[in-house]
């Protein structure tokens, strides 16, 4: 605990007001260092400047933080030398002995491993990351595998996620920036309950708005007239309840086009079933 503030004898008013503003600017100073360092957002996303390495991190060092909401992390983490991934692959975290795999959100070419993380109540390694701070350690455990890829043979990509799902799409597209693979054509359709989970929102507006050519993002809320959504303009419902208006839309047919799904199980395995019935190639991952 602080003590009191200690104030000098024979002070004249002019003493008094510096020794009272040296005082404010060491208080601002406590509490600046006390925040959470944020994470520099690029403004526009072509290419997306990768988030810089400081030289000589270790591997796994936590580099950057913020929180886009209460319940969301998103964190950058040094790359261990050698390591190598394919868009859209996840990797096994560890936190204090407790380990969950997590899909990176950078793509291969930047220097730093991106997470977006959705803390869930009651979950150990959510426990252990709303703890998490610049500097810390983080193990990467094992190689990275799995995860979503992108199917080359496709001319079209349908897209659907729910909150942090959209983690390998935005991998997807960053390569697909980076490669100068402007010929895909991507509609992703991005659920959330609240329009301040849609971690990625700015970035791929950006994206589609410099490419509407390949990308075309549909963020869509579930919970459009609570107040947390107050001056949302988008689109409403759940993800899988656009799938036969954006299809229609967007002329995706199955002859040419790819989907994907990723995120809440619910989701997830209700857009297989509509989509796999309507014909579509459906490749999808859950995260729950
Ligand atoms: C291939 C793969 C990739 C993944 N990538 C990501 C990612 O990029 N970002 C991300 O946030 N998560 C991702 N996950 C989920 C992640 O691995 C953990 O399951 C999640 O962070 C919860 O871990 P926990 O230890 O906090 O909860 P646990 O202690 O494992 O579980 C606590 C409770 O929460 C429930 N629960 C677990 N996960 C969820 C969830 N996602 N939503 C709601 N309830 C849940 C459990 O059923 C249980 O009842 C991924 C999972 C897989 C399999």
């Amino acid at each position: 605990m602080r003590g009191p503030p200690i104030l000098p004898d024979d002070l004249s008013l002019r003493d008094l007001l510096l020794w009272v503003e040296r005082r404010r600017i060491a208080a601002r100073r406590r509490l600046t260092a006390r925040r959470v360092a944020p994470v520099a957002r690029p403004a526009a996303s072509e290419p997306r400047p990768a988030a810089a390495a400081p030289t000589g991190a270790a591997p796994g060092t936590v580099l950057t933080l913020d929180a886009p909401t209460p319940d969301l992390r998103r964190f950058t983490v040094a790359k261990p030398s050698g390591f190598s991934y394919a868009p859209g692959q996840s990797v096994r975290l560890e936190l204090e002995g407790t380990r969950r795999r997590y899909t990176m959100v950078s793509a291969p070419h930047e220097p730093a491993l991106e997470f977006l993380v959705e803390l869930v109540p009651g979950g150990r390694m959510s426990a252990r990351l709303r703890g998490l701070r610049p500097g810390a350690a983080i193990g990467i455990a094992g190689d990275p595998k799995g995860g979503i890829a992108l199917d080359t043979g496709a001319k079209r990509h349908l897209m659907l996620a729910t909150v942090t799902g959209v983690n390998p799409f935005v991998s997807i597209l960053r390569d697909a920036v980076r490669r100068g693979r402007t010929d895909l054509r991507v509609v992703l359709v991005h659920g959330a309950s609240y329009a301040d989970e849609f971690g990625y929102n700015e970035e791929l507006s950006a994206l589609a708005a410099a490419h509407p050519g390949l990308l075309t993002y549909i963020p869509t809320v579930s919970r459009p007239d609570e107040p947390r959504n107050a001056g949302w303009r988008g689109a409403r419902g759940r993800a899988d309840a656009l799938i036969e208006a954006v299809i229609a839309r967007h002329s995706l047919a199955p002859a040419d086009t790819t989907a994907y799904a990723c995120g809440n199980t619910g989701m997830v395995e209700t857009a297989a079933a509509r989509l796999g019935g309507l014909g579509y190639r459906v490749r999808t991952e859950t995260y729950d």
